[in-house]
């Protein structure tokens, strides 16, 4: 069973990912919990390469796709598809939708090109069941500033990329109603946990 939480940053997915993880293993799963981009030493490394890639030099929009999605062929060879055939629930903080939203929605990345590179790269894994976190933009830019200390100075384009993302994973989540449940993230801890550990215990239970 593969498992995926998706939404923008501040919308608790790393939390939930937590919790969700007790639930399964109290009802006697086996459990992996993992992120992206990330997830091995290779991809983990990657990662680094993104952020600095923020802080040091502009990154071009085609070779942070190409990075993201390296990494997500080491994550799904290494560390996924092996703990899946092991018979394990895995619990994994971002996925291809979070490359569509961002890269593709985002930044303006081709979609068709996206999801074939994608397919690629994920070596045909899906997801059985994903979790999309929504919030609204303006209160996902606040939890993330309220988090790293920064002052209250709201960037307009950093609000029209985020919209941007935001209806692009509300998009998806038209597109693949079976697999992706929107749940609202602008609610406490507690509320959002008890919505999604039965969506998750009910398919753990197939
Ligand atoms: O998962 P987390 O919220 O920690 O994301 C780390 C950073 O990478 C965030 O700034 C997120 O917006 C960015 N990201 C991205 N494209 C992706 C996945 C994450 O720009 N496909
Ligand atoms: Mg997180």
């Amino acid at each position: 069973l593969f498992i995926t939480l998706e939404g923008p940053e501040g919308s608790g997915k790393t939390t939930q990912i937590r919790y969700l993880a007790t639930a399964l293993r109290k009802a006697g799963c086996r459990v992996v919990t993992t992120r992206e981009p990330g997830g091995t030493p290779i991809a983990e490394a990657i990662r680094t390469v993104l952020l600095l890639s923020k802080r040091k030099e502009p990154i071009s929009v085609q070779a942070e796709a190409l990075l993201i999605l390296a990494a997500r062929s080491q994550h799904v060879t290494q560390v996924i598809k092996p703990a899946l055939k092991r018979g394990a629930v895995v619990l994994c903080d971002r996925f291809s939708d979070s490359t569509m939203a961002y890269q593709g929605f985002g930044r303006g990345l081709d979609r068709e090109w996206l999801a074939q590179a994608n397919a690629v790269a994920a070596d045909g894994l899906q997801p059985d069941l994903t979790i999309l976190l929504d919030l609204p933009v303006a209160i996902g830019l606040a939890r993330r500033r309220a988090a790293r200390g920064q002052q209250n100075r709201l960037d307009r384009e950093t609000t029209r990329f985020h919209r941007r993302v935001r209806r692009g994973f509300l998009a998806l989540a038209e597109q693949a109603r079976g697999r992706i449940t929107v749940i609202h993230a602008d609610r406490c801890v507690e509320d959002i946990r008890a919505e999604i550990e039965p969506l998750a215990l009910r398919w753990a239970a197939r």
